[in-house]
């Protein structure tokens, strides 16, 4: 990561690492923390709460949902969670909002954008998240911190970087068209096989399983629709 930021002259204390822990089990996982790792990122909500029940006498550790939810988990994600980085509906909005709203907790959430247009059906198309961010005030427990996507999953280096480049470009039509706008300054891009031309891309958070806990077994599949 700090090499990739010498490259195009960026500070590395910009970019967070967000060690992703799904399918790793509570005792490795408390090795990283033990080597000092204060936040996890997991995709699925069950997987989630029950390492969070599991590692409740490590209250520091921060926790970040990165995989789609439907509405009928957000009661549980807003008890436990700390940040959700696949927000991509009014109606996932204003379950979370409600939620939230009767427990008096906020959560910091990315906007995820389908910037692929095939690798992922999830996320907002490009073409409507500028409304949809507009509306995102609406809902006060939700402190919108940025945008998120998931990356064409290819060889083809020039593809892959394409998408973050959609994805900063977005984050710039936002800074000029919305009121207050600049809160959406967060880019969540790169994963352990394109965090380092993510981070050349303007990566402020990059989302790194694999190449700190090892291969998983499970195929990504299981965690998001493939092409
Ligand atoms: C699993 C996952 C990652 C990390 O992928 P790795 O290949 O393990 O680095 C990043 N983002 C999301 C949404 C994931 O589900």
């Amino acid at each position: 990561m700090a090499r990739a930021c010498r490259r195009v002259d960026r500070d590395p204390s910009e970019v967070r690492l967000l060690p992703i822990s799904k399918t790793v089990d509570e005792a490795r996982i408390r090795l990283s923390v033990a080597a000092g790792c204060r936040e996890l990122g997991e995709n699925k909500v069950q997987e989630a709460y029950r390492k969070w029940e599991a590692l409740s006498d490590l209250p520091e550790l921060r926790w970040s949902l990165v995989g789609h939810l439907q509405t009928n988990k957000a009661k549980r994600v807003a008890r436990f969670a700390s940040e959700f980085q696949a927000l991509d509906s009014p109606r996932v909005a204003e379950a979370l909002d409600r939620r939230l709203q009767a427990l008096g907790r906020g959560l910091d959430v990315f906007v995820q954008v389908n910037t692929s247009g095939e690798a992922s059906k999830y996320g907002l198309p490009p073409e409507e998240v500028v409304a949809f961010v507009r509306r995102l005030p609406a809902y006060a427990s939700l402190r919108v911190r940025g945008l998120m996507t998931l990356a064409l999953l290819s060889s083809d280096s020039s593809w892959v970087r394409q998408c973050f480049v959609r994805l900063r470009e977005l984050r710039e039509r936002i800074r000029q068209e919305v009121p207050d706008g600049d809160r959406v300054a967060g880019l969540s891009m790169g994963m352990s096989g394109d965090f380092e031309a993510a981070i050349e891309e303007g990566a402020t958070v990059v989302r790194v399983g694999q190449a700190i806990y090892g291969a998983r077994s499970l195929p990504d599949s299981h965690f998001w629709p493939s092409p």
